[in-house]
Formats: structure tokens, sequence, C-alpha cells
């Protein structure tokens, strides 16, 4: 039998998608680009987007040129500006469901609370509530900035007034006049902070840790350009690979060229902060990328602004009426906005996975979240994580990551039907030899260089980012290396190995 008769002879995987963001839209895409179309995407909200949605907070953008922050494979011309607002992109995303025709696989408002392998059937089961699905392979995409996170400061029950997290913007609430309080001074802070202070009487952030913060060089597009894009497409990917390798150079500068970014920063600084103290509160005691490099042409105007306070004092407690410092001072509030980020390290949530042997995947990581590639777990078989531990850039743009792991799952996913294969298992060798590797690159880089942030777990393991060029990380992904991988022939009506006659547990263990 030719190997396309053996394809088309075995059964198509049936495959289970968590999660209807960037992440999981890709996947759909390949794999029906790839002929599968038994696949479903459980999606816990009631529409698509993900961070897209989820963030709503005025001023909220991508602060990736958009010719590198959407798909490579659905690029359009008719763009405004050159960053742009998670609306847009939301947007966009509605359309690439509709242009792909994703929306049938579409189950909104199902969230996955359990995923368990199945070794006699083979199979995934997963749970949502009272509802159960299964299918052959599970891809998780559910986002590394998905859970908000709050800071653990005493009395933020007390809080009388109102407060929110910026993940979660309370719209309904009239800044005009009123004395907001902001906790963290990271990305979306960078992006709010501007806004809110047009219409708030006052402002004043808490700071832990300043920002490296660079100019956005932001800009409209002119009609003759969106035009030359619509007749020219292939103008969309010159740009694309124009921003795709200045987002690679800002890798080297963070290394070879730090003091560069350093005296940018500061020259932008200084253009509006001349008061020296608020110069030297705004000033990081940190290399820059050590946390995510910043970008931002509303910052500094207003850092400048007569009602913004930077207090770095350090926070002692929330109160009924507002925030009391270390110092014993108290300030009166009458919103609290938390601006302190997402908890990253917990890679999906509170779900809870389980593979071979009963193998809880929290427990697999009790040292921190590990993966081939950001992908696969040895013994979590035809499990698989787009955006997964260790892929997360500060650099360049996740989508790019995401695309390659959507490819290489896909590929995965045709070598189960090739092959009429039970599972495909990274083996655990080829997991520590994968991992050693990437620790070692970022024990190396700039993400270790001394600072907390929240690419780390609380013991100083870089958890979340790829430390290295991305178009290595696309190299070593084009085409998975199976001999990296154990596998299970199908099994026959009986729950048994159709090559050994053994149940699939004895195949397993063995
Ligand atoms: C404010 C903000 C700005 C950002 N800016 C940039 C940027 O400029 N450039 C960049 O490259 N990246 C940026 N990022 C990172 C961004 O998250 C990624 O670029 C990308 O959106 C990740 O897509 P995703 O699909 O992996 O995750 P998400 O977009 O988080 O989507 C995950 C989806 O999974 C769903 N889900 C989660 N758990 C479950 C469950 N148990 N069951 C069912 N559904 C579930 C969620 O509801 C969500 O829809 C930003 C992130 C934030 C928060």
């Amino acid at each position: 039998m030719s190997v396309a008769e053996k394809i088309e002879a075995a059964p198509a995987p049936r495959i289970a998608i968590l999660g209807a963001g960037v992440a999981g839209i890709c996947m759909g895409i390949k794999l029906k680009q790839a002929g599968f179309n038994d696949f479903t995407i459980y999606e816990k909200a009631g529409e698509i987007g993900g961070t897209w949605r989820e963030n709503t907070y005025p001023g909220c953008s991508c602060d990736v040129p958009l010719h590198m922050y959407q798909f490579s494979f659905a690029m359009e011309p008719d763009w405004e500006k050159k960053y742009v607002r998670s609306t847009d992109l939301k947007t966009y995303l509605e359309r690439v469901v509709d242009e792909f025709g994703l929306r049938p696989h579409l189950s909104l408002n199902t969230e996955i609370d359990e995923a368990r392998f199945d070794e006699r059937a083979g199979l995934w089961r997963l749970k949502s509530g009272d509802r159960e699905f299964e299918a052959n392979v599970f891809v998780a995409g559910s986002g590394q900035l998905h859970h908000p996170l709050y800071p653990n400061i005493p009395g933020r029950e007390d809080f009388k007034g109102e407060s929110w997290h910026s993940a979660k913007w309370n719209h309904d609430y009239d800044l005009a006049g009123k004395h907001i309080g902001v906790i963290g001074t990271g990305a979306s802070a960078i992006q709010f902070v501007p806004e809110i202070a047009r219409t708030a009487g006052k402002v004043s952030m808490f700071q832990r840790s300043a920002a490296w913060v660079l100019p956005r060089p932001q800009r409209e597009f002119a009609g003759w350009e969106k035009a030359l894009y619509r007749v020219m497409p292939p103008l969309m990917k010159l740009q694309r690979w124009k921003v795709y390798w200045q987002g690679e150079l800002l890798w080297l500068t963070f290394h070879k060229g730090a003091e560069k970014i350093k005296e940018a920063a500061i020259e932008a600084m200084k253009e509006h902060v001349t008061d020296p103290e608020k110069q030297a509160k705004l000033t990081p005691d940190y290399e820059p990328g050590c946390k995510r490099v910043l970008f931002s042409d509303e910052w500094w105007p207003a850092m400048a602004r007569d009602n913004v306070d930077v207090i770095t004092e350090p926070v002692e407690r929330i109160t009924e009426n507002g925030i009391r410092l270390k110092d014993g001072s108290e300030i009166t509030l009458d919103a609290i906005v938390y601006g302190t980020g997402f908890d990253t390290t917990h890679f999906l949530g509170p779900m809870k996975v389980t593979g071979l042997g009963g193998r809880d995947l929290k427990e697999a990581w009790h040292d921190g979240a590990q993966a081939h590639y950001g992908m696969g777990v040895s013994g979590f078989p035809n499990f698989y994580m787009l955006y997964g531990p260790n892929t997360n850039l500060g650099h360049n743009s996740i989508i790019f990551m995401i695309e390659c792991q959507a490819n290489y799952i896909t590929r995965l996913v045709e070598k189960l039907q090739e092959d009429d294969l039970v599972y495909l298992d990274v083996k655990a060798e080829a997991q520590k030899r994968y991992n050693d590797r990437v620790q070692a690159d970022n024990e190396n880089s700039v993400f270790a260089s001394g600072c907390t942030s929240w690419y780390k777990t609380e013991s100083g393991r870089v958890t979340n980012n790829w430390a290295n060029y991305t178009f290595r990380y696309w190299w070593e992904t084009r085409h998975p290396d199976f001999a990296e991988y154990n596998s299970r022939a199908r099994l026959d009506a009986g729950g048994r190995n159709v090559e050994t006659g053994k149940p699939a547990s004895i195949a397993a263990a063995e």
C-alpha cells in the first residue's frame, strides 16, 4: 500500500483544541489546510479573541508593528496604523475565523476543567462541568497572559471605593475628577495611565520598579500605501520581513547594545520629564530586556503631567479609604486599578491534566513548567501546548512562534494517521536534553541578569521565555524528529495493541 493509500485508509484523528485566541485559531486553520476537519475549538468565553477580547482597557494595543502581528497566511492591506488597538485585532481575528470557515468548529462557553488520557481507549477525555468530550489529540492554547494576578498586599478587601484589574476594565466608572491609584507599572499600565491621566483629577502610581520605555514610532498608513498593498500583496510580506529582522536585532541589542537602549530611553524621558526627583524615580536599576522593554510615545508626556505622581515608598496595606505606605502616610483614593499583570508561571491555569499511569501534569512540573519545544511533555501522549513554556519573547511577535508550533503539531497529527498510531509521546531524554539547553540559554541571557519579572518562577527559573533568536526556533521546529518520540500502534476492538496483542496499559508500561 502506498503512503497516500495508507493515509486515506486510516481513520482521521479527532482533535480537541482549547482556546480560541490567536493560538487556537491558528491551529484550527493549519489542521484544516492539512485536510483534518474533525476538530473542535473549546472556548470558555462567549466570543473568540483571547487577549484581544479580554483586554479592553483604555489605550490597549499591540506593541509589535502590525505587519508582524497578523498571520503570515492572512495578511490584510487596509490597516489604519502601524501599531493597532486590541479592538482592531479582535475584529481581524473574527474575520479570519469566517474566512477560514472555523465558525462551525467553535464550542463557545465551554471551559475545560479537566483532561485525562484514557490509556485503554487511547483517547483524551475532557470535562467541562458535567459535559464530557473525547479526542485522539488534545492541543491547549490557553495563553500565558490570561489569569489576572492581584498583588499580595493585605487589606485589598477592605477598600470601600471601586477597584479592578486592567484585564477586567470597569468601563462604567466615571474617572472625571477622581483620584485614581494605580498599582504596577508594567506593559498594561504604560498604555492606560496616559489615557486615564487626561480625565482623572489625579493619578498616583505605586511603583516597585521603573520600566525601560522607548519611543514607539506610531504612524498612519497613507491611502497610496494601502492601495499598493492591495494590488501587490508581496509588499506586505516584504514589510513583514523588515519588521521581523528589526525584532531579531533587538535581541542582539539586549546583549551587545544595552547602553544604546538606556541612552535612548533616558533621552526620551528627559525630553518631557524635567523634575530631577521624578527622573530618578523613573530610571530603572536593571538591564533593559530583563523585564520587557516597552514602547510608547505617550508615557513620558504623561509622566510629566502635574496630576501624575510616582510613589516609590513601599505599600504597607490597602485601607478602607486608600493606601497606607511603609512610612506611615496614607493616600486617600477614589478607585484603585491593578496593573499587576498575570499569573504566568502556572501554565494551563487551574485545569487538571492527567497522563500515562495517572501522572499529574502539575506534579510533573513541581520544579517549574517545561516542555519539548514548549509543546509536548513526556508521559502525556498526543498532548501539545501552543505558546507553552519557554516560548514567550521579549523581542519579536508571539504569532511567529505560534505558527511554528501549529505547523509542527499538524505534522505530528499527520504522522499519527500515516502510521495508524494511537499516540506519539516525546521521550523523556529528548525533553530533558532540550530543556537543559533552553535553561542554559536563559541563564546566559538578559532574563537572568538580576530583576524580578513575570518570566520567572519564585525560585528564579525562567519558565516563560525563549532566550535565543526566533529563526533558531523556526529552523528546529520545521519538521519533528520522530526518533525523539515513542509511539503506540492502534488498538483492536478489545483495547489491545494490534501489534503485540497486549492491553494498551501494559504496552505503555513496557
Ligand atoms: C495586554 C497585552 C498586550 C500584549 N501585547 C503583545 C504584543 O504587543 N506582542 C506580542 O507578541 N504579544 C503580546 N501579548 C501576548 C499575547 O497574549 C499573545 O501575543 C497572544 O495573544 C497569545 O494568544 P493565545 O491564543 O496563546 O492566548 P490568549 O490570547 O490568552 O487566548 C487563550 C484563550 O484560551 C481560552 N481559555 C483559557 N483557558 C481555557 C479553558 N480551560 N477552557 C476553554 N478555554 C480556555 C481563553 O478564554 C482565551 O480565549 C500581549 C498580551 C497582553 C495581555
